[in-house]
């Protein structure tokens, strides 16, 4: 079977492997669709420190399986299936604290290889975080079972009111799934702050109130303006820039909470407003990956047809052609790209 390697920053490889098969538990799928991701993107420009290299390539995937081994947990063969990448152990230090995000095992044992013709889905992904797609969602859709979870995890707690200013930076696949969500939350004042304009009105097309190009204007005046001075009371950070994570901070309203979903580099550091943290009151939240119940609501949400992702499939490739995807997201063009193999 062909399955695409990051084979170093910049390069990927579609090798002949031999074809998987299913241990106790475990199922084998075919890739009906698997979608680029940021992260994907941030591995294929400078690499992934949870990612060691050559790796395996792609994780957001929905599929048909075509062998459910000895599974036992009522999946058959032909069952068109949906699943997130990673699931935790339910056991550690984290996951008794309901915090199984942070579970140590999730990372360690990440599900990669989506860009392929086939994929082998662990007992544990099988058990905890993959579920029967429906068929009146279409693959694509489907796919989007990981990203929106991870963006449900930061968002779906808040306490948003119709009159806070979301300010959403960053207007990539993540930052528009922000969009969708918190206009599900009831937010009125929505703003997207990114660099490219085909993005940006794709995030109007969404529901986004406003939008500012980061390159021709200054963010700060432009939300100042918005805001009448107060600044934003939610900024979802999606760029994973620390630059962008200190700006941030003189965006926000008193009060205010920031969400830091997007990664940076390692090792980098920022400095902050030490009295606008403490006497404005603004926290700082940082927001990483999902737990299973994140997850859960993810397959609610896209099962019940509540949050329309399909604008955010910009073409559908064949494998051979995921090279060009990667090139048109490295030139910043398109949000997700859907691989048929
Ligand atoms: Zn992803
Ligand atoms: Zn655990």
């Amino acid at each position: 079977m062909k399955s695409y390697f990051l084979v170093e920053p910049g390069s990927i490889e579609l090798r002949e492997i031999p074809m998987p098969t299913p241990a106790k538990g475990e199922l084998i799928v075919k890739i009906e669709s698997a979608l680029t991701c940021g992260t994907d993107l941030k591995a294929y420009r400078r690499g992934h420190p949870k990612m060691p290299m050559p790796t395996p390539f792609g994780h957001e995937f929905s599929g048909t399986i075509i062998d459910a081994g000895s599974s036992a947990n009522g999946y058959h063969q032909g069952d068109a299936i949906m699943g997130a990448p990673t699931a935790p152990c339910g056991d550690c230090h984290y996951c008794r604290r309901r915090l199984e995000n942070l579970c140590p095992l999730t990372m360690r044992e990440w599900l990669l290889g989506a860009y392929a013709e086939y994929i082998k889905i662990p007992r544990r992904i099988v058990e905890k975080n993959m579920f029967i797609k429906p068929a009146f969602l279409s693959f694509e859709e489907a796919g989007f079972l990981e990203p929106l979870a991870c963006v449900i995890h930061g968002i779906e707690p808040l306490h948003i009111f119709p009159e806070d200013t979301v300010l959403i930076i960053g207007a990539g696949p993540i930052g528009l799934l922000h969009v969708l969500m918190a206009k599900l939350k009831g937010a009125h004042k929505i703003i997207v702050a990114g660099k490219h304009e085909q993005k940006l009105r794709i995030a109007t097309e969404l529901g986004a109130h406003f939008v500012i190009n980061t390159v021709t204007e200054n963010s700060v005046e432009t939300v100042q303006e918005i805001t009448k001075g107060y600044g934003a009371n939610w900024i979802f950070e999606c760029t994973g820039m620390p630059a962008v994570w200190e700006e941030s901070i003189s965006l926000a309203s008193k009060g205010a909470t920031i969400i830091l979903f997007g990664g940076c580099p390692p090792d980098t550091k920022i400095t902050a407003d030490t009295s606008r943290l403490h006497y404005d009151e603004i926290s700082l939240m940082g927001s990483f990956h999902y737990t299973p119940g994140d997850v859960e609501k993810a397959y609610q949400l896209l099962v019940d047809k509540q949050i329309e992702v399909s604008k955010l499939i910009t073409a559908k490739y064949s494998l051979d052609d995921l090279p060009k995807a990667f090139n048109l997201l490295l030139e910043g063009k398109g949000i997700k790209y859907a691989i048929r193999p």
